[in-house]
Order: C-alpha cells, then structure tokens, then sequence
C-alpha cells in the first residue's frame, strides 16, 4: 500500500513533470500528506515547494485547494500548470462570472484537480459552502508566514484560516513558507492546529546565491557597473526605497541601453500589471521596484537582485534576494548601503504607527541587518545564524573570496565613543569626524566651544573615510545608536556605556577603500558536458515565439535549466529528449519535434561549417 503510494508519485514526477528524481525531503512530504496527514515545511525559495502539495492533491480523491495570497500571480501558476497537462484553475475577482461558475462546477464535481484562491474569497460563506459540498484532497496554504504578526507580511485574512480546521478536520492542512524565524513557524503551527502533523523544516541555505554588500559612493553607478559586468543581458531586479528613486533609476537604466521598468504602489494598477507581465513573458528585463513588488513571484530566471538602500531587516533581505536564482542555476545579490539608509529605516520604524514593543523588535532586527552589512566575515554564516542555521565559510560570498583585514580597533572605538559623549550625544558621523580630526576652521566647533574638549584632534591617525567607517560598525556592533528622536545624531547604547566602563576589547574591518564589485555568475557550468551557445540562443528563440503565441511567460514552456540541459546534450530522437530533465509526456507530445527540429537544424549547420 505505501510503496504502491510512492510509486504513484514518482511515476507522475517521471511522467507529467519530467523529473527522474525527487530531491531533499520532497518525497517524505508528498508521502506523509498523500496519506492524509498535516504538513508544516519550511523550505528555502528554489526548492520546489510547490510540488509538496500539487503531487498529492493529484494522488488522492478530491480536488486540492491552494490558498495563495496574491491574485495577480495565480494565473502564471495555472498557466504552468496546464502546459504539465494538469487540470488546475483559479478563482478570483479578476475573472469573468461565467468562468468562475464553470470552474465552481468542476469543484463541486471533483471534475478539476486544483484549484487556487485568496483567504478573502475562501473565507467567504457560500465559498465555504461550496466547499463543504466538494470532495476535498487536501488544503494548501502556500506563503504561510502571512499567518503571523511576527512575520513581516502579516495578512488579517490568513489569521481567519484557523477555521480550516474546525469546520473540515478530515481533510489534510499543508503550510508552506520560505521565511519563518522560531516565534513566526509557532504562530502557524497555532493558528492552523498542525501540531498533531509533522514539520519538515529543510536549512535555509541557498547556495547559488553569490552575496556582495558594498559601502555606497554612487548607489547608481555601483549598480550599473555590477549590471554590465555580470548581467548584461539578464532579467533581474533592482529595489530603492522611494517611488521617485525607482522611476528615475528605471528611465537612466532604459538610457543606458537596459530594458529596465519601474514598479511601485504609486503607479496606476494597470501599469503595473503591464510591467509586470513583460518582466515575466520577456527575456532580460529589469524590474527597478520598491518592496511593493516581488511577494509570490515565482520567475525562476531572475539572474540578479540588486539592493540600491539597505532593506528593511535580515528576512526582508533574505526573501528579497531570494528571487533570484528560483531555478539553481548562479544568481547574484549585491546590496550598496550607506549609514544615511540606516537612518531613514530608523526613522520609518519611529514614525510607524506599531506598537512599542514592535517598534523594539523592528529596531532589534535591523542592528542585526547592519551586522551583516559590517561582517568581517562569511556573510552566509551570518545570515543564517539569524535563522538559527549553519554552515562553514561559503566560498561563494564577498567576505569569503576577499576576507576583509581586520584590526584592533579598541582604541579607535574608545576615542569615537568618548567623543560621542563629550559632545553631549547629538551629532552626526560628519561631525563628530570633524572633532576627532581637529578640524580647525569649521565655525560650529568652535561656537559650540568642542574644540576646547580632550576628544579634540585625538584622532589624526585614521582618514575621514576610515572614521566613517569606524562609526558605522559601532552602529552595527550597537555600541551606538542612531537618534530617531532628534535629527539622527548617534548616542551612546548601554552596550556602548559598558564598552568604555569595563575596558573591553574590539576588532574592527579595515577600511578597504576602492571597492571591488565583480562577481560574475558562471551559469553554462554544472552541466555534463559542454553548452553549446549557439543551439542554446536558438532554443532560447523557439522557446520566446511558443511562449509569445500562447501569452504564458518562456519558463512556463521551458526552464532555462532544461534548454541548456538540451544545449549540452544534443538529443537527436524523442526517447532521448525524454531524458532530459523537465521533459515530461505532454511537452513531448506539444512541443518535442520543435525543439528537435532546432537541434537538428543547428548540428546540420555545424556539420556544413566544418
Ligand atoms: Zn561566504
């Protein structure tokens, strides 16, 4: 009985999805819901969550319902769907009425295997009573982090699933999330009752992913030179912090010859509608957005995430730069930041309108953020020692290929905080590095009569760019805080007061001056054999003009990761091209002579040219 379960889905993964093998956990969660039990998985961005639950709404009687936060994305995942050959709609506003009661129907008679919503339309009675009138499979309530106040894109309506529970308790309850710190995973082991189920919680690592945080000069030009150096002709994202930044930074990048759109809540619905579909149905566009864009995008071929401002906290970044990279092919991330960025956050976290205790924990998790932005060493390990994982030293981040040198850097702090204090704790970086340098033809020192004070001139020894650098560390160590109550002057934390008082200890990152920003991602390697660039240019063309013709975004045909698979190997008959990972019977039986066709047609060329 359960060998035979398991047999049943891996015959679809072989079949339908045109994979060989399941990969970490995937198999032991398909398992443990096919036969009727709760999930809570934690899996990282790129693991393929999605066929956790679309495996054993298929195995089991009934149809699957997914619960998905946003409208606008459900669709791609009902086109990719339904290229597989699976019966899979969508419910939403965004439908005409006489779709949506055709798609009822196929619920109510288990005529169609899944079946997306949003908690808004599932919380709703007669879609409850709907429900209780169709045969079930199993619900999934993808992006599950949504349940939790402690999470950062907390939903009402996700807290109201509680009633999945109590009103259909036979039918299995799957939560899936990619970023979920202790208190969040608890939140939706809670509110969905799945402590009587089994949490499949996988590391967070994900290790295509090359991270590179640099200090800001010019955010735009760190960023276009990152841009062309390694991503020339890729799809990928930059994020800013303000509407007017990210319109400004997409019109100079169109300047500089990128195909580069802006996105952000400010622009009308259908503009971003419009932008969006073209950053997933095209080749090489680049999305310059505020936050407001990304949640739920599931484009596996986003090849880079560029961070012109420090994001919001380590999850924010984490979740940001997880968009790139979906498919396991190198991806990037760079992130250009500046003290100037830590202040604004600072002050969007004092002028919300959260709570104390919140506004504490934001504050918490951004001095962590700015730990990472400063860490002399492996930034994985960083950011997965947040997330209570870890790892040796990457190999595949800044810090690892170029170690930062390090310092003893006590006596350096002692004399910043000092004269911190000395000034009576309201000033800035810039000033304060005035004073420590002596400088003395600035008026304001003067007036205010700090060039009588003993910090004054005490520290020659260091540039005004390494003082800077200095500061912004003991801001990370949170030996200083930024004043969000006053004009963002820095004051001393009691960490920074037991600092001076119990005379310890302190390295600090030496000032590396002339940054170096390449990190170019070598995507045609870790395939067996060679990629050959031509044939996979061409399969790319054929793929562009199928997906074109049919309005679905190109991975939907093909993942990148297939078309170099075929670029490598050079199938020739249809039992070979099977072979190939992400072929499965139906896309052979579409799409098959296409793409052997291009095959055929490139080695004929290759052949004549020798
Ligand atoms: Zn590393």
């Amino acid at each position: 009985m359960v060998t035979s379960a398991k047999d049943a889905a891996l015959g679809i993964l072989r079949k339908t999805y045109g994979y060989a093998s399941f990969r970490g956990q995937q198999a032991e969660i398909i398992a443990h819901v096919t036969a009727g039990q709760n999930a809570f998985v934690l899996m990282p961005t790129g693991s393929w969550k999605s066929i956790c639950y679309q495996i054993p709404a298929l195995c089991r009687n009934g149809v699957g319902i997914i619960v998905s936060p946003l409208i606008a994305l459900m669709q791609n995942q009902v086109d990719a769907l339904q290229q597989l050959g699976i019966r899979a709609a969508a419910i939403n506003s965004s439908m005409a009425a006489a779709h949506v009661a055709q798609t009822k129907d196929s619920l109510r008679n288990g005529g169609i295997d899944l079946v997306y919503v949003a908690p808004e339309r599932l919380l709703m009675d007669d879609f409850l009573d709907l429900l209780d009138a169709s045969p079930i499979a199993l619900f999934a309530i993808d992006e599950a982090h949504c349940v939790s106040q402690w999470g950062h894109d907390f939903r009402p309506h996700y807290k109201q699933l509680s009633i999945l529970a109590e009103r259909f308790p036979a039918v299995p309850r799957i939560a899936l999330t990619a970023t979920a710190d202790i208190p969040t995973r608890k939140d939706i082991i809670d509110c969905l009752q799945l402590a009587d189920g089994k949490s499949f919680i996988a590391g967070f690592d994900r290790p295509n992913i090359h991270y590179s945080i640099v200090v800001k000069n010019s955010a735009r030009q760190q960023v276009l030179k990152f841009i062309k150096e390694n991503h020339a002709e890729d799809s990928g994202i930059v994020y800013c912090l303000s509407r007017n930044t990210a319109d400004e930074t997409a019109s100079w990048l169109c300047e500089q010859g990128f195909k580069a759109l802006p996105y952000h809540a400010g622009l009308p619905a259908d503009v971003r509608t419009r932008h969006q579909e073209k950053f997933l149905k095209e080749d090489g566009v680049i999305m310059v957005a505020t936050i407001a864009f990304g949640m739920g995008i599931d484009k596996p071929d986003v090849r880079f995430v560029a961070h012109m401002n420090i994001p919001k906290n380590i999850e924010a970044y984490y979740q940001e730069t997880g968009r790139a990279g979906r498919d396991g092919l190198p991806a990037n991330a760079l992130m250009v930041y500046g003290m100037e960025d830590a202040a604004m956050q600072r002050s969007f976290i004092e002028n919300s309108a959260a709570p104390e205790l919140q506004k504490r924990i934001e504050h918490q998790k951004l001095n962590a953020l700015l730990g990472l932005c400063e860490a002399a060493c492996c930034r994985r390990q960083v950011i997965l020692e947040y997330f209570g994982d870890t790892c040796p030293p990457c190999g595949n981040c800044d810090t690892c290929q170029a170690p930062p040198e390090t310092f003893d850097g006590t006596v350096a702090a002692q004399k910043a905080l000092s004269c911190v204090y000395r000034t009576d704790q309201r000033f800035g970086v810039a000033y304060l590095t005035e004073v420590l340098l002596g400088a003395t033809d600035d008026e304001r020192i003067r007036s205010f009569g700090h060039d009588q004070i003993s910090t004054f001139g005490i520290g020659r020894e260091y540039s005004k760019a390494e003082w800077q650098s200095i500061f912004r560390q003991l801001v990370a160590q949170n030996l200083l805080a930024v004043d969000t109550t006053g004009h963002g002057g820095l004051k001393l934390t009691p960490q920074g007061q037991a600092f001076l008082k119990e005379k310890k200890t302190l390295r600090l990152r030496k000032y590396a001056g002339k940054i170096k920003l390449k990190v170019a991602a070598r995507l045609a390697q870790g395939f067996d054999g060679d990629v050959d660039q031509g044939l996979f240019a061409a399969l790319k063309a054929a793929r562009l003009s199928l997906s074109k013709a049919q309005n679905v975004p190109p991975y939907v045909i093909f993942h990148d990761k297939t078309l170099y698979e075929m670029a490598a190997h050079k199938p020739a008959s249809p039992t070979e091209l099977l072979r190939i990972s992400g072929v499965g019977e139906r896309k052979m039986e579409r799409y098959g002579q296409i793409f052997l066709d291009v095959i055929g047609q490139h080695e004929d060329k290759e052949k004549a040219a020798r």
